[in-house]
């Protein structure tokens, strides 16, 4: 039996949507008939093969899947025929080392990563871990709820990382599939919210989600906007998709602020140890989110705290949509339609 898929031949190439055989879960999988896939900036780094660690070609993309399970691997106990899962970036961990042990599952050394190490959801079905697999509510958007999977886990924990408390400020830097999502998780937290982009049509979507200030980074200096209007912020997010906005979100914080890095372009980023020193700075990286982070952000958008803007795409399309993506044309987040 075969499938249509979007398989990377080699890093750099076009996808090429073509059939491939439909795989069969082993122990503990299990294998989902897929209804939607969010296609995330991640997804569009994998291919070009853009960071140090990079996915073994042919590989499928994805991993904001959403679908009914079909067929149940040996061993499985806690997912049946028919439940609504996703897969996620953190496809598998290993379950026992010392990050597994203590909660921190996320910085395992040994996980497997949906749609970069295993094929991910880029096909009409995935094969996922049901250990690790998100089980989702019934009754949500299968749509909408795709983008909680990676973009809306990775901001509702960067922003936990912040440490930002209800009525402190936090800068939102990149305000696409992740930023947007942010800005909204960030005003269910209580918090108060700048965002900042270099396009004016996604300052408009994140203040129509709540931003209470927003800056354009292309006309207008972020930084002296920040410090100008309330003093630098207690907390900065960073998701864009450009190394200069992670110097300047040093420049953003407030004295004693934290800053957390979500958005992974390549290169790096300088800076100034004065200030980091003087200001009492903290700077943390974040990666999506463990399971328990994954039920509070999809518990978040069931409550009806989260309105993801979507845009549902025909699998085909999907060379089409890594190009609109790269060039920043999409507001918030394209999602297959299967
Ligand atoms: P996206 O393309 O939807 O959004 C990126 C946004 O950054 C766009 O709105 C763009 O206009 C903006 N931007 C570009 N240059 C900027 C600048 N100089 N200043 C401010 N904004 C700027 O991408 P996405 O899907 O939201 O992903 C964003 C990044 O986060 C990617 O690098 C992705 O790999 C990474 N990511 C990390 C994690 C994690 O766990 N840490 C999870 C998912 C995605
Ligand atoms: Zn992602
Ligand atoms: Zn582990």
């Amino acid at each position: 039996m075969s499938m249509k898929a979007a398989v990377v031949p080699e890093l750099g190439a076009a996808l090429t949507v073509t059939d491939v055989e439909i795989p069969s879960p082993g122990p503990g999988q299990v294998l989902v008939k897929n209804v939607s896939s969010g296609v995330c900036h991640t997804d569009l780094h994998a291919v070009k093969g853009d960071w140090p660690v990079k996915p073994t070609p042919p590989f499928i993309p994805g991993h904001e899947g959403v679908g009914r399970v079909e067929k149940v691997g040996e061993g499985v106990t806690n997912i049946k025929e028919g439940d609504l899962v996703g897969n996620a970036w953190l496809w598998s961990a290993c379950g026992h080392c010392e990050f597994c042990r203590t909660g921190w599952e996320t910085l395992c050394e040994s996980q497997e990563n949906g749609g970069y190490s295993v094929d991910g959801s880029f096909g009409q079905y995935m094969l996922v871990n049901a250990t690790y697999a998100p089980v989702l509510p019934e009754g949500v958007d299968p749509y909408e709820v795709a983008s909680i999977l990676c973009a809306g886990v990775t901001v509702y924990k960067g922003l936990k990382e912040t440490e930002v408390r209800p009525g402190q400020w936090v800068v939102i830097s990149g305000l696409g599939g992740l930023g947007h999502l942010a800005v909204q998780y960030a005003k269910a937290m209580g918090m108060k919210v700048v965002g900042v982009d270099i396009a004016a049509d996604k300052l408009e979507l994140a203040t129509r989600r709540g931003a209470d200030l927003v800056v354009n980074a292309a006309e207008d200096d972020p930084v002296a906007f920040v410090q100008k209007k309330i003093g630098g912020a207690h907390g900065v997010l960073v998701t864009a998709v450009h190394p200069s906005a992670f110097t300047q979100a040093v420049g953003m914080s407030r004295r004693g602020g934290t800053i957390v890095f979500n958005g992974l372009p390549p290169g790096t980023s300088e800076v100034s140890i004065f200030d980091v020193v003087l200001g009492g700075l903290t700077i943390r990286g974040s990666i999506v989110g463990t399971r328990q982070d994954m039920v509070e952000a999809v518990q978040f958008y069931a409550d009806g705290l989260i309105r993801p803007e979507i845009t549902t795409r025909p699998l085909e399309e999907i060379n089409e949509i890594f190009e609109e993506m790269e060039n920043g044309k999409i507001d918030g987040r394209v999602v297959i339609k299967y």
